[in-house]
C-alpha cells in the first residue's frame, strides 16, 4: 500500500473511530436524561400539574372550558419536531400553557356533560404506576402478576353479576371493544367454521334496539355481516319494545333466518334507559334455535356501575341470564380512560371469538393458554388497566362507589324536579340513571324547527360561557339538550346553578 492510501486509511479510520465515540457519548448522555428523571422531584412539576388542576376544580369557581377555535390552538404548537432536550419543567409550563389551559375541565362540577368521567384521585395517580411497570396482558410470562390480577377482578365482576366460576372475561379499551368481541364470539357460536370459511351465502342476522349505541351496528359492518342483516327493534319509552322484538323473532324464525344474538342495553346512551333484561331473556328462551337459547349480549357499558348499589341493582334484573355482557369501569364506576370489560358467562365462549394460531406467543394447549388473555383478546400489546380497577376498589371499596353511583343518579333526578314545574325546561323522561334529556320550549315559538336551532344556539352560548358544560342530543326527531352527571363533586347547588344559567343565557339568545 502507498503512504498516501496508508494516510487515507488511517483518517478514515480515525473518523469512524471518532464518529463511534460521538455515539457513544450521544447515547451516555440520553442515557443521563432519563436517569435524572427517576425522581419524585424530578417528576413534581408533572405532579404539581394534576394537583393543581383538582384544587383550581375543586371550588367551582373559573370557567369550565375556553372556547378557542382548534385553528388558534394549532397555530400555537407549529414548530419543528423539538432535536434538542428541554428541562422538563419547561416541558410541564409549555404544558400547562399551551394545552391543558384549554382542556375541557371534567373536575369542574358545572361539567355535566359528555359520558367521560372526572376519575377517581387514586386511580389517577395509579396510571403511573402502570405506566411505570408496563405489564403486556397478552401472555401471562409478560404479566405474571398482573394477569391472576386481571382474572381476579373479572370474577369479583362476573360475580356482581351473579355467574358461577364458569364465567370469565377480559378488559378492553372500552364498550366498543367490549360489544365486537361478544358479537364475534357470537358469531362463531352461529357459525362455527365462520373463521376458516368466513360468511359466505349464511350470514346470520344481529337484533338490537332503535337506541343501542353505534357500537352495535359498527361491530355489524367490521364483522362483515351487512347492515341489511341488522334487525332495529323501535323503542317505546326509550326502551326497546319488548313486544315488537317478540313479532320480529318470530317473523326471523319463520323465515329460517339464524339470529346470531340480541343486544340489549342497560343504561342507553342517549336517555340512560334500561332494557328490560328480563322480558328479553324470556324471548331469548322462547325463540331458541337448534343451537339453543337465543344469544343475549347486554351492553351495560354506561349502566354496570349500577350492580354497585343497592338502590339501583334491581334495574339491571335478570343481567345474569346474558351469554356476554359489556361493562366499562371508565363510565359509571368513575376510572379515568381507559378501562373496560366484556364478561362472559362461560368463558369458553370468548375462546372461540379470535380462533387464531399464534404459536410465537401462545402456547399451543396446556395450562398457560386457561390463564393467557391474548387469545380472547382483540389487541396484542395491551395495558394493565386492571390495575387501575383493583386500586379504586381497595381504596374505596363498592360501598362508596356503590354510593357515588347513587349519587351521580341523584343529581340527575334534581334537575328533573326542578324542572317539572318549570316554565320553558321540560323533562323528557324519569331518570333512570345519571342522564336526563330536557327540551327548551321559549314561548311563542311554535316551529319545532325554529326550536331546534334555537336549542342548539343555546347550547352552544351556555357551553361557550365557561359557566358550565352540557350536551345535546336528538331524541324523537327533535334537538334536545341533555346532562350526564359523571362528577362526584356535582351537588344540588351546582344544579341549581345550571337551571339559572341556562335561564339567563336562554333570555340573552331570545333578545338575539
Ligand atoms: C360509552 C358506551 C359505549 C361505547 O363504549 P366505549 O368505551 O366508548 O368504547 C357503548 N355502549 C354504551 C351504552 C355506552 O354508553
Amino acid at each position: 500500500m502507498s503512504d498516501a492510501s496508508q494516510d487515507a486509511a488511517r483518517a478514515a479510520a480515525a473518523a469512524q473511530a471518532e464518529a463511534a465515540a460521538k455515539a457513544a457519548q450521544a447515547a451516555l448522555d440520553a442515557r443521563a436524561l432519563l436517569e435524572s428523571d427517576t425522581t419524585i422531584d424530578a417528576a413534581m412539576p408533572l405532579l404539581r400539574l394534576i394537583e393543581q388542576y383538582f384544587a383550581e376544580t375543586r371550588t367551582g369557581e373559573g370557567p369550565v372550558s375556553t372556547w378557542h377555535s382548534p385553528e388558534i390552538i394549532a397555530d400555537r404548537l407549529v414548530e419543528p419536531m423539538p432535536r434538542q432536550p428541554h428541562a422538563l419543567s419547561d416541558v410541564a409550563r409549555r404544558l400547562a400553557t399551551a394545552l391543558l389551559a384549554d382542556a375541557n375541565r371534567l373536575a369542574h362540577p358545572m361539567y355535566i356533560g359528555h359520558q367521560v368521567s372526572a376519575p377517581l384521585p387514586a386511580a389517577v395517580w395509579t396510571d403511573a404506576v402502570i405506566s411505570a411497570f408496563n405489564q403486556s396482558m397478552a401472555v401471562r410470562e409478560m404479566s405474571p402478576a398482573i394477569t391472576p390480577l386481571e382474572h381476579q377482578v373479572i370474577e369479583w365482576m362476573t360475580d356482581l353479576i351473579g355467574w358461577d366460576a364458569r364465567a370469565g372475561g377480559t378488559m378492553t379499551s372500552g364498550g366498543s371493544e367490549a360489544t365486537l368481541t361478544a358479537l364475534l364470539a357470537a358469531r362463531s357460536h352461529a357459525v362455527p367454521d365462520v373463521w376458516a370459511k368466513g360468511l359466505g351465502a349464511s350470514a346470520p342476522v344481529l337484533v338490537c334496539g332503535e337506541h343501542a349505541h353505534y357500537a352495535v351496528t359498527r361491530a355489524a359492518g367490521i364483522m362483515g355481516l351487512g347492515q341489511n342483516h341488522v334487525v332495529v327493534i323501535p323503542s317505546r319509552a326509550h326502551r326497546m319494545d319488548v313486544q315488537a322484538l317478540d313479532e320480529r323473532l318470530a317473523i326471523l324464525r319463520g323465515r329460517g333466518s339464524r339470529v346470531m344474538a340480541v343486544v340489549a342495553t342497560a343504561g342507553c346512551t342517549a336517555t340512560g334507559a334500561f332494557d328490560d333484561l328480563e322480558a328479553i331473556a324470556d324471548l331469548c328462551a322462547r325463540h331458541a334455535d337448534d343451537h339453543g337459547p337465543l344469544w343475549l349480549h347486554v351492553d351495560a357499558a354506561h349502566g354496570g356501575g349500577a350492580l354497585l348499589s343497592p338502590a339501583h341493582r334491581p334495574r339491571l334484573a335478570g343481567i345474569a341470564r346474558a351469554r356476554s355482557v359489556a361493562w366499562d369501569p371508565h363510565k359509571t364506576m368513575l376510572l379515568p380512560l381507559a378501562a373496560g370489560m366484556l364478561l362472559v358467562r362461560e368463558e369458553h365462549d370468548l375462546d372461540r371469538a379470535f380462533a387464531q394460531q399464534a404459536p410465537y406467543l401462545f402456547a399451543p394447549g396446556g395450562d398457560a393458554r386457561a390463564w393467557d388473555m391474548g387469545p380472547r383478546s382483540f389487541q396484542c400489546s395491551r395495558r394493565a388497566d386492571v390495575v387501575k380497577v383493583w386500586v379504586a376498589l381497595q381504596r374505596y371499596g363498592t360501598d362508596a362507589l356503590g354510593a357515588l353511583y347513587a349519587h351521580l343518579c341523584a343529581m340527575a333526578q334534581r334537575l328533573h324536579e326542578r324542572l317539572t314545574t318549570h316554565a320553558t325546561f321540560r323533562p323528557l323522561h324519569e331518570p333512570e340513571s345519571n342522564i336526563l334529556c330536557f327540551a327548551w320550549l321559549p314561548p311563542g315559538v311554535d316551529d319545532p324547527r325554529e326550536r331546534d336551532a334555537l336549542t342548539d344556539t343555546l347550547r352552544e352560548r351556555y357551553n361557550r360561557s365557561g359557566r358550565g358544560w352540557i350536551t345535546s342530543t336528538t331524541l324523537d326527531g327533535r334537538r334536545v339538550l341533555r346532562i350526564t352527571v359523571m362528577n362526584a363533586r356535582t351537588d344540588g347547588a351546582h344544579i341549581d346553578a345550571l337551571v339559572s344559567g341556562l335561564e339567563a343565557e336562554a333570555a340573552r339568545v331570545l333578545r338575539g
